[in-house]
């Protein structure tokens, strides 16, 4: 589904990004892992068609998306609570992608009530303001949100790391369960390696702009090739 070739990003001679080869599967839950500074949010941002890489060519269904003008994004999409729009209720935050697309107001009303459905928010907050949800309730609407744009591949940059312990592993399982459902391509990032070992088909492990290793959980786990890893294992264990 998407390619990724010699992908390379530099900022003032720095690579972020260090040419990274990878293909990423339809329907993949695939989790780039790494500490922080390894170069996950400048990768995530090329995907998302944000930024352009310095060199080599991100490919989705056979179209180069990074020589895509900005205001012809591909059909990514990175999902951040942040970005929801703070004096909108619920129903108007997840139906904008719908009002874009100039779909009729009761056709949007009965898209945005099937998605907090699927997200599980009750209908009451259809009219509730964005900014008297609590933070896991956010996260509900901007992943409603995100759906409601229909994109191919999901993309989530590190949408629990602000989260509490709890809410954050019943996060986990619901958007694992997302995935499951919707059959879409979901890209994410994290630092947490426990978080990418519970969620992930595959995970790539990223250290100072390289993707130094893609495999299963269980391969990573099993073979651990870098330190990051190792270490993380070590501390588990
Ligand atoms: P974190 O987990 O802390 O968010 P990350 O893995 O997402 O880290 P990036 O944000 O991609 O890491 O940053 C990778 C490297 O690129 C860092 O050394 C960072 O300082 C540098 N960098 C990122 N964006 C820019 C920019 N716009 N200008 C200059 N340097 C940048």
């Amino acid at each position: 589904l998407l390619h990724l070739s010699r992908v390379r990003k530099t900022f003032d001679g720095l690579n972020a990004v260090d040419t990274i080869d990878l293909t990423v599967r339809e329907g993949e839950f695939f989790t780039i892992v790494g500490p922080s500074g390894s170069g996950k949010t400048t990768l995530l941002r090329m995907l998302a068609g944000m930024d352009r890489p310095t060199a080599g060519d991100i490919v989705l269904r056979g179209v180069s998306i990074s020589s895509l003008p900005p205001n012809k994004r591909p059909t990514c999409l990175v999902f951040q609570s942040l970005a929801l729009f703070p004096h909108k209720s619920v129903g108007q935050n997840i139906e904008f992608p719908l009002k874009m697309r100039k779909v009729g107001a009761e056709a949007r009303r009965e898209r945005a009530e099937e998605l907090m459905r699927m997200v599980r928010l009750p209908e009451s907050y259809y009219a509730k303001n964005v900014m008297k949800c609590s933070g896991g309730e956010r996260q509900r609407v901007a992943l409603a949100r995100a759906f409601a744009y229909d994109p191919e591949i999901l993309l989530f940059d590190e949408p629990l790391s602000a989260i509490d312990y709890k809410l954050r592993k019943t996060l986990e399982k619901e958007l694992k369960d997302l995935h499951r459902q919707s059959g879409k391509t979901f890209i994410y990032i994290t630092h947490s390696l426990e978080e990418a070992m519970v969620m992930s088909d595959r995970i790539g492990v990223m250290q100072a702009g390289k993707l130094v290793q893609v495999g299963t959980p269980e391969e990573i786990y099993m073979r651990p090739t870098n330190r990051f890893v190792g270490e993380f294992m070590g501390e588990t264990n």
